[in-house]
């Protein structure tokens, strides 16, 4: 399957080539046909199977060929995007931009937390695609920057990280101001019961697409499980960095003050870390992963809701310094390596008390995630006992095949890429 035989227009396969994608993803075929039939779709999908792509294709093609934006100043807003972070939300926009080059659709972002005045600027000179947070865009909105009446396409993305966020009531209020007659579409990664009543507000009669998590889980990432102490963390984090040749490595903790402890204790250990999390500003938050894809910092520590959908190209690892209590975003910090064109590698340090997550997180995946067996700071006694009281495995991937010998084959892998950034 190709992009021209999803029947794509040439200005847009260009730029997909020039971004170096040869083949579409699997949500990609699903869903491009039914966008360009003009039907509402529900996707369940996480970012880092190419959803962005998937919904940002088919969009600048119904407006290239509406052929409606001829001059600046006739420009209107005809496409909306909504997401939940900034970080998202200048990343799709990057996306707009890269694959509407040959088109001449203008897209511009816009997002709390830094003063309004580019963003208006912006506007004022006329876009055709908006990408937005929800705050920023009531708050415009409700200045008179921005108009909605003109909304032919509207997509609402990472809809349960926004119900996460408390952002409902903002979404009712901007989904009131839309044109009735619009196309739509609602990504979320889950859909437990609260989404699927918010897709009915939105969505008229919708086609479905499911990308399965395990599926990006399985078949992408190599994984391993270290059962260590609570206390040993620090010392195991700080030995598996000192002594792996890993280019770029992602941790998550799960709290903000967490995050700040490990950078301190990797700057101890002289380790250049940068944190990002949601008491650091907008701009060091942009400082901090700028550095890091451009490789000045190779660690980066990250909360969930900050590290979310962060795309991030050639990340080697991921490191779960703390397991996550909903196995959902275990499956979303490990999709931050293994994007849709790499392969990559996900760790997760395990004490006594989250033995219950791992259990949980491997019934979702469906997968027994390896136990590394030969590490400095082993739990012993009772706590190393591994789940279901098997012996521990090998730290290979068993989908991977690589089969027997050390238990740390994940080492000296590299991800794959053929794009870029
Ligand atoms: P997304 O899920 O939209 O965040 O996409 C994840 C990553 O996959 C991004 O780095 C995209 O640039 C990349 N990507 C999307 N579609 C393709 C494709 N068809 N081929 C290769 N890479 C892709």
């Amino acid at each position: 399957m190709t992009f021209k035989d999803l029947n794509i227009i040439e200005p847009i396969l260009k730029a997909l080539s020039a971004e170096g994608y040869t083949q579409p993803t699997p949500i990609q075929v699903q869903s491009i046909p039914i966008l360009l039939n003009r039907n509402d779709l529900l996707g369940c999908a996480q970012t880092g199977t190419g959803k962005t792509a998937a919904f940002a294709v088919p969009i600048l093609q119904h407006l290239f060929l509406d052929h409606k934006s001829s001059n600046n100043n006739q420009r209107k807003i005809r496409a909306l995007i909504i997401t939940p972070t900034r970080e998202l939300a200048i990343q799709i926009s990057d996306s707009f931009t890269a694959y509407g080059k040959f088109t001449g659709i203008k897209n511009t972002v816009i997002f709390g937390g830094v003063k309004q005045g580019q963003q208006t600027d912006a506007l004022r000179r006329g876009v055709d695609v908006l990408v937005a947070t929800p705050g920023r865009l009531l708050d415009l909105m409700n200045q008179g920057y921005i108009s909605l009446k003109d909304v032919e396409y509207f997509v609402l993305d990472e809809a349960d990280h926004m119900l996460d966020m408390g952002f409902i009531h903002d979404i009712k209020k901007i989904i009131a101001k839309l044109p009735t007659k619009r196309q739509s579409l609602f990504f979320s990664a889950t859909m437990p019961a609260d989404i699927v009543d918010l897709s009915r507000k939105i969505l008229g009669n919708p086609q479905r697409v499911t990308v399965k998590p395990e599926q990006a889980t399985a078949e992408k990432v190599e994984q391993a499980v270290y059962f260590v102490s609570k206390k040993s963390k620090p010392k195991l984090l700080v030995h598996l960095l000192e002594t792996e040749a890993v280019e770029s490595t992602l941790i998550f903790s799960r709290t903000k003050h967490g995050a700040d402890k490990i950078v301190r204790f990797l700057e101890k250990a002289d380790i250049s870390a940068a944190a990002i999390h949601g008491n650091k500003s907008q701009g060091a938050r942009q400082r901090a992963l700028g550095d890091f894809k451009s490789g000045e910092t190779s660690v980066l520590v990250a909360t969930d809701i900050a590290a979310r959908g962060i795309d991030i190209d050639e990340l080697s690892l991921v490191i779960n310094y703390d397991l996550p209590n909903i196995p959902e975003t275990y499956v979303h910090r490990i999709g931050r390596t293994g994007r849709a064109s790499a392969s990559g590698i996900a760790i997760s340090f395990c004490d006594a008390e989250e033995r219950a997550f791992l259990r949980d997180i491997q019934k979702l995946i469906d997968q027994k995630i390896p136990v590394v067996t030969e590490h400095p700071f082993l739990v012993d006694g009772v706590d190393d006992k591994p789940l279901d009281e098997e012996k521990p495995k090998n730290a290979r991937s068993q989908k991977s095949g690589n089969g027997g010998g050390r238990n740390n084959g994940w080492k000296h892998r590299k991800p794959t890429t053929n794009k870029q950034r």
